[in-house]
């Protein structure tokens, strides 16, 4: 299932609308602003629009996510969370946000909450990993609000390991986790979101089959497949083992399509051997439009299709349902042909046209490695200038953490997630 961090901004049900229309099969969300610790309620009308369209698109699961049936809503929890701080009431603030968010996550029938595990800063390590653990099991212990539709999975992200951060060693995760376990926090309910460049820049060197295929034994070793709940597939624009979380369009960096098709065929073979099914796969990449002027999520995630065993096809949903979105796609600034003004069925034939042809030319490009470079530099050049590339700053969380600013000029964007 391949997906991608889309923006609620105009409406929640925007997110799911822009889904349909770049052909996903799940989506990631923020759930409200992510700058901001104060957090108003859930409009019950927005709550309503997007269960609506989740049921429209065949994405909504009542009771909730299982290992069995994977979520296709995943939320991102807000940065300013930090689990591990040694600050008591940045400490108490923190799972109080986390509280909410696994509280609306519930409301709207979002089966996963992501989360990076925390900092612990001026604090020892394994005062940090207390604290998370504690965090976890105070959370779920909390009772779900009475309309939740769902019973949301607590999902510990691995992280690109700068600074204090807690959480870029999978045995790191898999202590926290079994610990969380042990003092009584539901199994089902924690688990893990793994995000290949983060993986990557903490030391796994995705590149090589060999390298891909360690560490997806190395996950089966210590997290265990069947809590890998969630996967962030991002490239990576530093190196192996730099620590530097900068993202990259799928193909174009450190990890590149050789590294993706290596680690697919290892972990989507380990998958199944082991009788699970897919995960959702969400796209944290810079937004935007390439030369050509396809959006550059429908760019990625045709690239990973083509890379995954058996190259699954882009879902299709109801015209009708992309036809509503009232903004324009996350990261464009202004609108193309190919957007909101014309009739669907017209962008539809279009877009199914170009997709055809996007995909011979990647094919030709895969081919002939010159070729690639050329549009991978356009893809980067398009994304730079709308300032997506940048969003992801690394060791930003808990420095933020302490003085969030509402919104701040330069650096991440309240919708892109790292
Ligand atoms: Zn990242
Ligand atoms: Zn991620």
């Amino acid at each position: 299932m391949i997906g991608s961090h889309l923006s609620i901004s105009g409406s929640m049900a925007d997110a799911l609308r822009e889904a349909a229309l770049i052909g996903l099969d799940c989506v990631q969300v923020f759930t409200k602003n992510q700058q901001q610790w104060r957090v108003a309620e859930l409009d019950p009308a927005a709550v309503d629009e997007w269960l609506g369209v989740a049921e429209r698109m065949g994405w909504l699961e009542r009771g909730g996510a299982s290992v069995a049936a994977p979520t296709r809503l995943v939320s991102h929890a807000s940065y300013l969370a930090n689990l591990a701080s040694p600050d008591d009431d940045l400490y108490a603030a923190s799972v109080d946000l986390m509280r909410t968010e696994i509280q609306r996550a519930a409301k709207l029938a979002i089966g996963c909450v992501v989360f990076h595990p925390g900092a612990h800063t001026t604090g020892s390590r394994p005062d940090g990993v207390r604290r998370i653990i504690d965090a976890c099991a105070r959370l779920l212990d909390m009772p779900l609000p009475g309309d939740a539709i769902s019973r949301p999975v607590l999902c510990l992200e691995n992280v690109a390991g700068a600074g204090s951060t807690i959480g870029g060693a999978m045995e790191e995760l898999a202590h926290i986790r079994r610990a969380v376990v042990d003092a009584g926090g539901d199994a089902d309910r924690i688990g893990f979101c793994i995000d290949t460049c983060h993986a990557h820049v903490y030391g796994e060197d995705l590149s090589t089959a060999a390298g891909a295929r360690a560490f997806v034994m190395k996950m089966e070793s210590t997290i265990g497949l069947s809590n890998v709940r969630v996967l962030h597939v991002n490239d990576a624009k530093p190196p192996a083992g730099s620590r530097l979380d900068r993202h990259e369009h799928i193909g174009r960096g450190t990890i590149g399509t050789g590294g993706f098709a290596a680690f697919f065929a290892s972990f989507i073979g380990a998958q199944r051997a082991a009788g699970l099914p897919g995960v959702p796969m969400i796209l944290e990449t810079a937004k935007g439009r390439g030369a050509d002027g396809r959006l550059l999520d429908e760019v990625n995630a045709a690239t990973l299709r083509s890379l995954l065993p058996g190259n699954p096809p882009a879902p299709r949903y109801e015209p009708g349902i992309a036809a509503a979105l009232r903004r324009l796609p996350t990261g464009c600034t202004k609108p193309a042909k190919t957007d909101l003004h014309e009739g669907a069925k017209t962008r539809r034939r279009g877009e199914r046209k170009e997709e055809e042809e996007g995909a011979k030319r990647g094919e030709k490009m895969r081919k002939k490695g010159g070729e690639g470079k050329k549009t991978g530099g356009k893809i980067s050049g398009g994304a730079r200038k709308k300032g997506g590339a940048k969003a992801a700053e690394p060791g930003s969380t808990p420095r933020r953490s302490r003085k969030p600013k509402p919104s701040p000029s330069k650096g991440r964007k309240p919708d892109s997630p790292n």
